[in-house]
């Protein structure tokens, strides 16, 4: 792998396989003696790099896939699937209360995921395929999963500008929630092989797609509301937006209502909490962990595993939440 192939031998094994090898190997090869007989010991090399089929295969089983799209390359997971997305915030060590990006091959696929405003749609069918993602309230049965989402009533889609990509999502046929395929607060990948430096064999499947062109996240803009509003700024301008679609402000800490993380009290549900219960009270709702839960109350993890616990806690919270109990009490994490 290390020469440069700048002819190609084909040899036969005596197994029949067919060997592509390097000159300087030929080379190599040829001036052993000729009236010997040598073994040549081969190996094989486990390679990460996938087919778009083999990775949208593996999507699909709640395997995890790197991708190239024109802003960095993804980390993907189905997200409709707890569990998978709740891999990419282990592995990425991202915070559950940053949501994802769900990405679709097309914009007419997103518009089912998303209650797209007349005006959000029309901006979104100028500027997708590309470097923008819309948030937007989730559509009726919107399967997304909650811990994508990050518990949010809105979802982020976007439909990335990249044939790897969108062969991928075709071939998938999911919508697959993909931040960016590094550890989080380090620098996003802009080549196949910044993934496979960062993870080494934590992740078994990237797809090659070159040097992703533009190489900075997308612009976030919130459509939520009733003006739009940027939240994280990128490729595609304040100025490029306005002209398309008259104002648009960006969001300023005391002005970003939608995003995440940034209120003294996010994602809350409307009971009140008490964390690190072993007792549940009449009137109250629990949420067990490990071998502290109560009939029939949901367990966030029977076997005490961290990853499976946040992979169902968004969606248990609003089961409880939706009985409108005095109390959540919660098992100690
Ligand atoms: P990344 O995946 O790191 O490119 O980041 C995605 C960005 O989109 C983050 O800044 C998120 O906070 C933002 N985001 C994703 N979903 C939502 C949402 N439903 N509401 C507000 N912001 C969102
Ligand atoms: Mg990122």
């Amino acid at each position: 792998i290390q020469h440069a192939i700048t002819k190609i031998h084909l040899v036969k094994t005596y197994r029949g396989t067919l060997l592509i090898i390097s000159n300087d190997f030929w080379s190599m090869v040829k001036s052993l003696p000729s009236n010997k007989e040598f073994w040549l010991r081969m190996g094989t090399m486990n390679l990460p790099y996938k087919t778009t089929k083999e990775a949208s295969i593996l999507l699909r089983e709640g395997e995890l896939v790197a991708f190239p799209t024109e802003t960095v390359y993804g980390l993907g997971a189905d997200a409709t699937n707890d569990k998978a997305v709740a891999k990419i915030f282990e592995i990425k060590g991202r915070p559950q209360f940053n949501p994802l990006i769900s990405h679709l091959p097309t914009a007419q696929h997103a518009f089912e995921f998303g209650a797209f405003s007349e005006i959000a749609k029309q901006l979104a069918s100028m500027l997708w395929p590309g470097p923008i993602t819309f948030v937007v309230p989730r559509s009726n049965n919107c399967p997304i999963s909650w811990l994508a989402s990050a518990g949010l009533e809105t979802v982020a889609i976007r439909v990335p500008d990249h044939p790897v990509a969108k062969e991928l999502l075709e071939r998938a046929n999911i919508p697959v929630a993909a931040p960016s395929a590094n550890i989080s607060g380090r620098i996003s990948p802009t080549r196949s092989r910044h993934v496979h430096e960062e993870f080494g064999s934590n992740i078994s499947s990237i797809l090659e797609g070159g040097d992703c062109k533009i190489g900075l996240e997308s612009t976030v803009l919130d459509f939520s509301g009733t003006i739009p509003i940027i939240l994280r700024p990128g490729h595609i301008t304040k100025e490029q937006l306005e002209s398309k679609i008259g104002k648009v402000e960006i969001a300023s800490e005391n002005k970003i209502i939608s995003s995440p993380g940034m209120l003294a009290s996010h994602y809350a549900p409307k009971a009140r909490v008490k964390t690190r219960m072993t007792t549940v009270m009449d009137g109250e709702a629990f949420l067990g962990f490990g071998n502290i839960s109560f009939e029939p109350f949901p367990n966030l993890s029977t076997k005490g595993d961290l990853v499976e616990a946040a992979s169902n806690l968004f969606h248990m919270m609003r089961e409880l939440d939706k009985q409108n109990p005095t109390y959540i009490s919660i098992a100690p994490i």
